[in-house]
């Protein structure tokens, strides 16, 4: 089951208001030596020792649905409960 969704802004998490953060991929490579200069269309947000990070330029996740974390889905479905089974 999928538990993340994905957002074309940074929304923020419904119970502590953290924002998604950028959805990413990772491209790593033997040697730094051997690391090719990239030439895809992608966004390049960090190029360290033997792994290059890249981003769309749109796509934001929260791990957790509409959460940034299982704390926050839980506290937000207690608070939930205690609403509406008064
Ligand atoms: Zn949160």
């Amino acid at each position: 089951m999928r538990t993340s969704f994905l957002f074309d802004h940074p929304s923020p998490c419904r119970e502590c208001g953290k924002a998604a953060v950028k959805r990413t991929t990772t491209e790593w490579f033997m040697r730094d030596e051997e690391k090719p200069p990239y030439t895809g269309n992608l966004i390049v947000l960090k190029e360290q020792q033997r792994r290059r990070i890249l981003w769309d330029g749109e796509t934001y996740i929260q791990r957790y649905g509409y959460f940034c974390s299982l704390n926050c889905t839980s506290a937000y479905a207690n608070k939930m409960v205690s609403t509406f089974e008064r």
